[in-house]
This record gives C-alpha cells, structure tokens and sequence, in this order.
C-alpha cells in the first residue's frame, strides 16, 4: 500500500514548491502603482459587518471569497455569511470572489473534483442572488498544485494563495501573494508595516482577513487592529479597490 498522505511529506513540500514556481500567469506590475486590495476569505460574518463599514467609511471596496457550503454555519470564525450577505456587499459594490464550495484543498483535491465544487460554488451563489460573475478566486489554505494552476488558469482573472508578501515588479495571477491581517499584535504589526513600505517601494499589497471581533481567532482581528491597518493604508495615499478592479487598473497600465 501506498503511504498515507501527509502535508508535511518531502513529496508534499516538494509539490508546494514547484507550484509556487511553475505554472505562473505573470502580470507586469509597473513600479508607479501603489494599490491595495482588502480581501476577506471564507467568509465569516463578521468581515461583512465589521469590515465593509471600515472599508466604505473610507470610500473603498473590498473582495470576499465566498465558499457557499459554509453558508448559514458556524464554526471556529463564527457564523459564516448568508444569503444576504451576498446579494448586500455585491450591491454596495464590492466583489464577491470565489473559494471552493466545501472549502478544500487545492494541492489534495484532482482537478475533476475541483472543477465540480466551483461549478457548485457558482451555482449556489447565483441562486442566493448574486448576479456578477466569478472573476477572483482564492486558493483555500493558499494551497495549490501544478495541475490545479493551470487547470483553472482559464475560468478565473487571477487566483490568490497566502504568501505573504507584496506583488512588486511582477505578480503570478496564477498564485498572488497576500499578506494576513491576523497574528495578534506581532501580526497586525506586519500588516501595518507592508502599508508603510508602499511609499517607498510600490506595488499591489492584497490583504486578507477573516473574523473581526473583539475575542478574534488567531486567524482574525479585532475591530481596533483592522481600523489601524485601514488607518496606514490611508496614509501611505495607496489607490484602495476590489481585487478585480485592481487588476483592471494594472492591465491598463502601458509599461
Ligand atoms: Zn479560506
């Protein structure tokens, strides 16, 4: 019998490794642009009325990967978003971007399987209202193999994983990179200082948070520490937009 799978397997990691590198989708990133895309994985409730508010108040957008299968549950984030969630942010005009329907593992799942739950993805989202198309996707857990990058290269505008690191000089729309807001303080202290390092060396920071309550996850936020985060990226005079949009802006750019 074959070994059991395990992620921390040399054949796991080595997997890991060539699709970060492989497989890429790059995107020119022209050293004038300061953008910075908010983005909400899952997504927990919380992100919508904790996080949109912070967003608009400001006059910015962000983008919510939605895995519909987590629809209407709880778990360790809280209760996850619902129906109306969906059909409310999309109206206020931010993005509702795509996740797997059940929430699994990219670099574990064929591609057959997961072409199936983002057909189920899209179904269940459509139904509970959403009229946009699916343009973003997020790799659940920022995991991915060789074969899932190029296999759905074709159905999404970009794909983001959970390097975390800020897109400069060129992006991999197969793979962009994201840095977290979470980690308590030392955490939030990273997200704050990738903000302040866009005045001197631009590029498209892609932030991505889940919970925000005043008892977070380790994998949320506070109130507070996603107000200072919005605070250093208003200061640091970034453009702020949905992932889509932010794309947008970066393909129009002549290099
Ligand atoms: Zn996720």
């Amino acid at each position: 019998m074959n070994a059991p799978y395990s992620p921390s397997s040399f054949t796991a990691r080595l997997g890991r490794q060539i699709a970060r590198f492989a497989a890429r989708r790059d995107l020119p990133i022209h050293p004038d642009h300061a953008i910075v895309s908010f983005s909400f994985d899952d997504f927990p409730k919380t992100a919508a009325t904790m996080g949109a508010p912070a967003l608009e108040k400001r006059g910015w957008r962000g983008t919510y990967y939605a895995s519909a299968g987590l629809a209407g549950t709880c778990n360790h984030h809280g209760p996850q978003f619902d129906a109306g969630d969906i059909v409310d942010l999309s109206a206020r005009g931010h993005e509702i971007g795509c996740h797997t329907f059940e929430h699994m593992d990219c670099a574990q799942a064929g591609v057959d399987e997961i072409a199936t739950s983002l057909e189920r993805n899209a179904a269940a989202l459509q139904a509970m209202g959403l009229s946009d198309a699916l343009s973003s996707f997020a790799f659940p857990y920022g995991e991915t193999s060789l074969e899932a990058k190029r296999a759905l290269a074709h159905r999404f505008a970009s794909m983001r994983g959970v390097r975390a690191e800020i897109n400069r000089g060129s992006g991999d729309l197969n793979l962009l990179r994201a840095v977290p807001i979470d980690g308590g303080e030392a955490g939030i202290a990273r997200a704050v200082e990738a903000a302040e390092s866009l005045v001197q060396a631009p590029g498209w920071l892609i932030y991505y948070a889940h919970d925000i309550q005043d008892d977070p996850t380790e994998w949320g936020c506070t109130p507070g520490q996603f107000e200072r985060v919005c605070e250093a990226v208003a200061a640091s005079g970034a453009r702020v937009m949905p992932v889509r949009d932010a794309l947008k802006a970066l393909q129009e750019t002549p290099a």
